[in-house]
């Protein structure tokens, strides 16, 4: 490929609305450009990138024997109202609209629908299963933030796929078989991931996890072990109990906390560690009015964790200042559990503290040295906080730590939530109709494009990954238009490496002096540059670089071809 003839459109500034450096260095190359918030075009050289990432997707996911097909980006309303999610799914992320019928339809944000309706057509026997469809295809969501770039788009290339079983066991094969597959596509893209237990949302379902391609720019947070594989998200991470402490008791006291309210302000006060404070906070509860929750002051309650608690209303809703008043007889900074008429449900790691302080409910005042066992009691113990750095492990093993992740990937067993209400059924051994169960799992097409460039740049510009890269090598001849020589090697060189399937990318651009054809290489992100000049050619050697080492190398006339091709199979990892 001809650069003069390839639309390269490199930038020098740094665009203005680009927080993260993938977004960045996406429109300073030229691979992307907006249209509208979160809609994007790609240009050829992006697209380039784009169709690797599927492809390597596609291959692994063909020898995984999933089946390819494509559905309907604009979908009736009738299938969603069939699973009832026209009225259900995320707030105003799906964009409905009528045609010339007045008929509703929506731009697919995912395919569970379609796919369930495909299946209770296409399928019929048991001897068909297990079967899993996939797609690689645009969604639309009407994100309510847009942002950075390709990660967070509201037009997007997502590869979705949907396996259909007759039992759960069945299911699980499939299911770990994604999980295997995923792991092989990302790690052929080199991006350093963790799988992490997930909460299924708003899907529904039952298992299901998440990869997270580690980035620090990334949305999510997540918690993993340190000694083992475990990683969880964090609204997930179970908290462990710790042992219960074993301290004296000592009397009860009470103390005034003038201005004392928060947390911070009442251990900074009485000079204590905020772990020493139990925290109230009053809920709304299920089948009571109120219910109190208690926490140690260094911990926060985690919502999830909450909501799954029969008692506790869903969603979690807080007692007004009023509500709290009128039950606690006191304002929120100076409530607490001692003396208390509300049901109270503690934290693990609350429940094992001794000599606690808490609120006295009564305004300014504090009670120290408070205990379970003599002072005040609690209904209930269960895991109620976010885990945090240096927590042990769930798993036993090693101890907590925190790393952002950027979610690619998301797999779960989805059971027969679709397909019961769909009626998507097979005949099974015995002639008798049964509902199929259902797996489903989702990569980030495009958000990869974004996600390898957060972990494969550096200060001057993207260095892809080979397999993934626009080209593998880009030649750059010096003053070709003095020298016929540079010339003729240059056309040589370019010819051979084509004839081997070689992508190269040769700058013939007039007009541009080397320096910045330099710069546009390492911007691009372009694996290997091959450097034609006459004062190398006095020496009957042209010069290599590695764009990740900066590596140079002198390579001897005659077999520079032969050694391009021997660098190029190793970092293709072939
Ligand atoms: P997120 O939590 O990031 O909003 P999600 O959990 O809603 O994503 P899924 O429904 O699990 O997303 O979709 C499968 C995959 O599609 C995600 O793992 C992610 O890689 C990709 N994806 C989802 N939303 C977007 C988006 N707005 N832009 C780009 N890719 C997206
Ligand atoms: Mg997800």
């Amino acid at each position: 490929m001809k650069a003069s003839k390839y639309n390269i459109n490199t930038l020098k500034e740094v665009p203005a609305d680009a927080d993260i450096i993938s977004h960045q260095l996406m429109i300073r190359a030229g691979f992307i450009r907006k249209v509208a918030s979160g809609i994007y075009n790609w240009l050829p050289i992006g697209l380039r990138v784009l169709h690797k990432v599927e492809n390597i997707i596609r291959q692994e996911m063909n020898a995984a024997g999933a089946l390819e097909v494509t559905m309907p980006v604009v979908q009736p309303a009738e299938l969603w109202q069939e699973s009832g999610r026209w009225s259900q799914y995320d707030e105003g992320m799906l964009l409905k609209f009528k045609d010339r019928h007045q008929r509703d339809f929506c731009l697919g944000p995912t395919h569970e629908e379609i796919i369930t309706d495909v299946a209770k057509t296409e399928l019929r026997s048991h001897k068909q299963l297990p079967v899993n469809f996939y797609q690689i295809q645009t969604k639309f969501r009407d994100e309510t933030r847009p942002r950075f770039g390709v990660l967070r788009a509201r037009e997007f290339i997502m590869k979705d796929a949907y396996s259909f079983h007759l039992d759960q066991e069945s299911l699980e094969g499939t299911y770990q078989l994604m999980h295997d597959t995923y792991a092989k596509i990302l790690n052929k893209m080199r991006l350093k991931f963790r799988a992490v237990d997930a909460d299924s949302g708003s899907i529904g379902g039952n298992a299901s996890m998440e990869f997270h391609v580690l980035a620090d720019s990334g949305e999510d947070k997540i918690a993993f072990s340190t000694e083992s594989s475990y990683a969880a998200n964090i609204e997930m991470a179970e908290a462990k109990a710790p042992a219960n402490e074993k301290t004296v008791m000592q009397s009860l006291q009470k103390i005034a906390t003038p201005n004392a309210k928060t947390i911070e302000e009442v251990s900074k006060y009485l000079n204590i560690p905020m772990s020493r404070l139990i925290k109230t906070l009053v809920v709304k509860g299920k089948n009571v009015p109120f219910v109190a929750l208690a926490l140690r002051g260094d911990h926060q309650l985690n919502t999830l964790k909450a909501e799954k608690i029969s008692e506790i209303s869903k969603p979690l809703t807080m007692a007004t200042e009023k509500e709290v008043f009128s039950v606690c007889g006191a304002s929120i900074g100076s409530i607490g559990i001692v003396r208390l008429d509300l049901p109270i449900i503690a934290d693990r790691s609350a429940a094992a503290v001794r000599n606690f302080v808490c609120g006295a409910n009564e305004n300014d005042f504090h009670l120290a040295n408070a205990n379970w066992e003599r002072d005040t009691k609690y209904n209930a113990v269960y895991d109620l906080r976010n885990i945090e750095e240096g927590d042990p492990s769930p798993d036993g093993v090693g101890q907590i730590k925190f790393k952002r992740g950027i979610e690619v990937g998301h797999i779960f067993q989805l059971g027969k939530k679709y397909s019961e209400k769909m009626n998507a059924k097979v005949l099974d051994e015995k002639g008798a109709s049964r509902v199929m169960t259902m797996g489903c799992y989702g990569m980030g097409v495009s958000r990869l494009v974004g996600a390898i460039i957060e972990q494969h740049h550096d200060e001057n510009g993207i260095v892809w990954p080979t397999i993934i890269a626009p080209f593998h090598i880009v030649i750059i001849p010096i003053n070709s238009h003095k020298s016929d020589q540079v010339t003729q090697v240059t056309q040589d060189i370019y010819t051979q490496l084509i004839a081997n399937d070689i992508e190269v990318l040769l700058d013939d651009r007039e007009g541009y002096r080397p320096g910045v054809k330099f710069m546009d290489s390492e911007l691009l992100g372009i694996p290997f540059r091959l450097v034609i000049g006459e004062r190398g050619l006095t020496e009957n050697i042209v010069e290599l670089t590695s764009r990740r080492s900066g590596e140079i190398q002198k390579l001897p006339l005659k077999s520079a071809t032969q050694k391009i091709m021997e660098f190029l199979k190793v970092s293709l990892g072939s």
